[in-house]
C-alpha cells in the first residue's frame, strides 16, 4: 500500500462512507469552524437541484443538521441562507430554461419543498 501526504479521505457526517469529492456529490458544511464536514448530497436530505445550486457559487453556505441544531438562536441565518438558495435557484432556472423541462420541474419541486420547510 503506498500512501501520499495528500491521501485524505473524508467520510460523510450522516453514513460514514468515504466521500470522494469528485465522483461524489458532496456538500460540504460551513458551520462553526471546526465542523466543515463533508456529506453526500443525498445522506444530508438535498437533491441535486439543490447540489448544484450550493456547488454553483461559492458564496452560498450550507449547514449540516448538527450546526443547524447548534444555531438555533441564529435561526434567521437559516433563513438567510434559504433564501439565498431561492434567489440562487431562480437564477439557475433562469438559465435553464431554454427547454430542459425536467430541470425545470426539479427546481420547482425544490421551491416548493423550501417553502414547506420554512412554514412549517
Ligand atoms: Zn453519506
Ligand atoms: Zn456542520
Amino acid at each position: 500500500m503506498s500512501h501520499t501526504a495528500k491521501e485524505t479521505v473524508e467520510s460523510c457526517g450522516i453514513c460514514h462512507q468515504p466521500v470522494n469529492a469528485v465522483t461524489d456529490k458532496t456538500v460540504t458544511c460551513s458551520g462553526s469552524p471546526g465542523c466543515g464536514r463533508c456529506f453526500h448530497t443525498l445522506c444530508a436530505d438535498l437533491n441535486l437541484t439543490m447540489w448544484a445550486a450550493l456547488t454553483s457559487d461559492d458564496g452560498l453556505k450550507w449547514f449540516c443538521a448538527d450546526c443547524r441544531r447548534n444555531n438555533q438562536p441564529k435561526q434567521e441565518s437559516a433563513e438567510v441562507t434559504l433564501k439565498d438558495i431561492l434567489a440562487r435557484i431562480d437564477r439557475l432556472e433562469a438559465k435553464v430554461d431554454l427547454g430542459y423541462d425536467k430541470f425545470h420541474n426539479s427546481f420547482a419541486m425544490t421551491k416548493s419543498i423550501i417553502t414547506t420547510t420554512r412554514s412549517a
